[in-house]
C-alpha cells in the first residue's frame, strides 16, 4: 500500500521555484489501479516521481509498502526502487545502442541477477516482442518500443508499475493495444498501478481515478470500492 500525508514539494531555484505538490493526501491499496488525472502542470509527474522515491518531499510522509521513503538515504532507496517499482514513460527512454533484449536486461543485471538475459527473453515473450530480440529501438515501431519498456520495467517483478502518459506519444490503436498490455499484466502480476493520463477513457479503466489541479487533489468523479469486480474492459 502506498500511503502519503501532507506532502509538500518546490522545485527550481529563486525566481523560478514554483510550489509543485501543496498538501497530498493519498492512499493506495495494495492491487488498486488509479487513474491520476488533470491539467498539463498541476504535478502529476511530479506526484508520481515522489511516489517512486525519484524525487524526495520537502515535508509530510510518503510511505510504499511500509518503507519510509523520506527516511530512506540514497543507497536503500536506489535498492528500494529497483526491487519494488517499474516505470514506463511516453517517450520509452529506451537506450538507443543496445538491443531489445539487452535493454530488458538492464535492471536485472545491476539487481545482479544471475541468468539476466534469460529472464529477459521471457519477458519480451510476455509483452509479445519474442520475435523482436535482436532488434534495436530505431528498428522498432513505437507500440514495440513502448512493449520493450513495458518489458524491461517488469523484468525485475515490482509490485508496483508507474505509467506516465505511457499511450501519449502512440496511434489510437496502438495505443489501445498498449493499454491493454498494461492492465492485463497489472491483472496477472497483482501490481499495485499509478497512471498518469489524458484519455478519459484510459482512466475511467483504472478502479479509482485521482485529479490534481494546481499540486492539490480534488475529489474524484468515480470511485469504485476495491471489493467489486475491477475490470471494466471488454
Ligand atoms: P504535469 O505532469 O501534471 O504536467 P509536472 O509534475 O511535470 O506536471 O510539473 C508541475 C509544475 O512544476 C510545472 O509547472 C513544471 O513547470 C514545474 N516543474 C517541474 N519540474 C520542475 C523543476 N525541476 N524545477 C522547477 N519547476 C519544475
Ligand atoms: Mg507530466
Amino acid at each position: 500500500m502506498i500511503s502519503l500525508k501532507d506532502v509538500y514539494l518546490s522545485l527550481g531555484l529563486g525566481q523560478s521555484r514554483v510550489d509543485i505538490l501543496r498538501g497530498i493526501d493519498l492512499d493506495i491499496e495494495r492491487g488498486q489501479s488509479v487513474g491520476l488525472v488533470g491539467p498539463s502542470g498541476s504535478g502529476k509527474s511530479t506526484l508520481l516521481m515522489v511516489m517512486a522515491g525519484l524525487e524526495r518531499a520537502d515535508r509530510g510522509q510518503v510511505l510504499v509498502e511500509r518503507n519510509d521513503l523520506l527516511g530512506m538515504n540514497e543507497d536503500d532507496l536506489a535498492r528500494f526502487r529497483g526491487a519494488r517499482i517499474g516505470i514506463i514513460f511516453q517517450s520509452f527512454h529506451l537506450v538507443p545502442t543496445m538491443t531489445a533484449l539487452e535493454n530488458t536486461a538492464i535492471p536485472l543485471e545491476l539487481a545482479g541477477q544471475r541468468d539476466a538475459f534469460e529472464i529477459a527473453k521471457g519477458e519480451l515473450e510476455a509483452v509479445g516482442l519474442g520475435h523482436r530480440t535482436h532488434h534495436y529501438p530505431a528498428e522498432l515501431s513505437g507500440g514495440e518500443q513502448q512493449r520493450v519498456a513495458i518489458a524491461r520495467a517488469l523484468a525485475p517483478r515490482p509490485s508496483i508499475l508507474i505509467a506516465d502518459e505511457p499511450t501519449g506519444n502512440l496511434d489510437s490503436d496502438t495505443g489501445r493495444e498498449i493499454s491493454d498490455l498494461m492492465f492485463r499484466l497489472h491483472k496477472e502480476r497483482a501490481m499495485t498501478l499509478m497512471l498518469v493520463t489524458h484519455d478519459a477513457n484510459l482512466a475511467d479503466r483504472c478502479e479509482r481515478v485521482v485529479r490534481l489541479r494546481s499540486g492539490q487533489l480534488v475529489e474524484s468523479p468515480h470511485e469504485v470500492p476495491a471489493s467489486e469486480p475491477t475490470s471494466r474492459s471488454s
